[in-house]
C-alpha cells in the first residue's frame, strides 16, 4: 500500500523541478505564467524554481514579448549547452558512441569495427571511445550527467546475464556499468536496447508527452520497452519485455531459446534478411540495404506476410495485458523495411473497446530511425537526472 508523503522537502523540490523542465520539453517554450498553469505549481513556486533553474544554465530566457497588459512575458526554453551526456552501444561486429546535448541533438559520433568481443576486450574500447569524444567535441566536463550504455541482452541486477541474439563469450554475469565507470570517472546507466529507445522516444521523438506506451524494438530479436503510468516497467529481474520469446506460432519454428514459435523466429531483423539472401548485415550499407529490399519483390512479400500476423497478435496482447496509448515501431530495422512492415499491419485486430475515440494512432513508428538504441543510451543519463519520478512523493506504509 502507498500513501503520499508530504515531509520530505528536498524531495518534493527535486520533483517539482522536473516537472517543470519536463514542461518546457513537451510543450515548447513557457513563460512562468502558462508553467504555474500547467503544473498545478504556485507562480511564486514556479518563479523560485526557474530562477534556480536559469541559475544552473539548465533554462535559459528568451526574449521578452510584449504582453496585451502589464509586464512584457518572457519565454523559458532548455538550454542545449546546460547539460551534455554520452550515449554507446556494442553490437557483436560494431562499438558506436554519441555525445548530445541537453535537447538531444548529437555533437560528435565515433564508430569502431569491433569482433565478437568479450568483456575485457570490450570496455576498454567504449572507455576509449567516451574520452575520444569529450576530446573531439570541446565543452565544459562539468557539465557531463553520465555515460548510457545500450545492449541487446538480458540482465540481473548488477549486469548483463546474456547477450542476445547470439550469446557472446564471458559476458555472463559481467558488471558492465561498474567496470565501464571505474574507467570513465562519471555514472555509467545501462538499459537494454528496447528500453533505451523508449526513453530516447519518450523525450525527444513521437512519444514526447505520452504517459503509457509500448516501444516494440524490431532489431537481431525483438524486445518491448514499457513506459506505464509515467514510469519504466522493467519487472522484478529487468527483463520485462522479452517478447521476442513468447510464442506467436504453437508448434511453429525452433528456436535457439529451447521453445517453437517465438515471434522472434518470424518477425526479427534475422529472419527477414535470411529471406531476402542479406547474409552479412553488417557488411552494407543503409543504401545497398535499401536497394536489396527495393527490388526484393516477392521474397520480401513472403517474409512480410509470415511476419504481420504475429506482429498483430503480439500488438492486441500488449494493447490488452498494458492499455497504452500507443505502441511505438522501431529498432535497428532499416527504415524503409520497418515502414513496409507498419503498412501491412492495418487492420490491426478489433480493440478491447472499439467506440472509444482515439486521438493518438494505435501504432506509430519512432521518430529516431536506425540509431534509435544509441541515442536512446545517450538519454538515459539525462532522463535520470530530469524525468519527473512520481513515486518520490510516495513511500511504503510498513
Ligand atoms: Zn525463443
Amino acid at each position: 500500500m502507498k500513501a503520499i508523503s508530504g515531509t520530505n522537502l528536498e524531495q518534493a523540490k527535486s520533483h517539482n523541478r522536473r516537472v517543470v523542465i519536463e514542461a518546457i520539453r513537451t510543450n515548447g517554450p513557457l513563460s512562468r505564467a502558462a508553467l504555474a498553469r500547467l503544473t498545478a505549481l504556485s507562480t511564486q513556486t514556479v518563479s523560485n524554481i526557474v530562477e534556480e533553474l536559469e541559475g544552473s544554465k539548465l533554462l535559459k530566457a528568451g526574449t521578452p514579448q510584449k504582453a496585451a497588459r502589464g509586464q512584457p512575458i518572457t519565454p523559458y526554453s532548455i538550454n542545449p549547452n546546460g547539460a551534455y551526456s554520452v550515449g554507446l552501444e556494442l553490437e557483436r561486429h560494431h562499438a558506436v558512441g554519441v555525445i548530445t546535448d541537453l535537447s538531444g541533438s548529437v555533437r560528435a559520433r565515433i564508430e569502431r569495427a569491433v569482433d565478437r568481443p568479450t568483456p575485457t576486450e570490450a570496455i576498454p574500447i567504449l572507455a576509449g571511445i567516451a574520452a575520444d569524444l569529450q576530446t573531439t567535441f570541446r565543452f565544459d566536463r562539468s557539465r557531463l550527467l553520465g555515460v548510457g550504455i545500450a545492449m541487446p541482452g538480458r540482465y540481473a541486477s548488477e549486469g548483463v546475464t546474456s547477450l542476445s541474439p547470439v550469446t557472446l563469450p564471458g559476458w555472463q554475469n559481467f558488471p558492465v556499468a561498474s567496470e565501464l565507470q571505474r574507467l570513465v570517472g562519471v555514472p555509467v546507466l545501462i538499459e537494454n536496447d528496447a528500453t533505451a529507445a523508449a526513453i530516447g522516444e519518450r523525450l525527444y521523438g513521437v512519444a514526447r508527452g505520452l504517459n503509457s506506451f509500448v516501444y516494440l524494438f524490431l532489431g537481431g530479436g525483438i524486445g518491448a520497452g514499457m513506459f506505464l503510468d509515467g514510469h519504466l516497467y522493467k519487472g522484478s529481474r529487468n527483463n520485462a519485455g522479452e517478447i521476442g520469446h513468447m510464442i506467436a506460432v504453437p508448434n511453429g519454428k525452433l528456436c535457439p531459446c529451447g521453445k517453437r514459435g517465438c515471434l522472434d523466429r518470424y518477425v526479427s531483423l534475422g529472419m527477414a534478411y535470411k529471406h531476402l539472401g542479406i547474409g552479412d548485415p553488417d557488411s552494407c550499407s543503409l543504401e545497398e540495404l535499401d536497394a536489396v529490399i527495393d527490388h526484393a519483390g516477392t521474397s520480401l512479400d513472403v517474409w512480410l506476410d509470415a511476419a504481420v500476423e504475429p506482429m498483430r497478435q503480439t500488438i492486441d496482447f500488449l494493447e490488452l495485458a498494458f492499455d497504452p496509448q500507443t505502441v511505438v515501431l522501431g529498432g535497428s530495422m532499416p527504415p524503409s523495411l520497418l515502414q513496409r512492415l507498419a503498412l501491412r499491419l492495418e487492420p490491426l485486430h478489433v480493440p478491447v473497446n472499439p467506440t472509444t475515440e482515439r486521438v493518438i494512432p494505435r501504432i506509430m513508428v519512432g521518430a529516431t530511425g536506425r540509431d534509435t538504441a544509441i541515442l536512446g543510451a545517450a538519454a538515459l543519463p539525462i532522463f535520470s537526472e530530469t524525468n519527473p519520478q512520481f513515486d518520490v512523493l510516495q513511500i511504503p506504509l510498513s
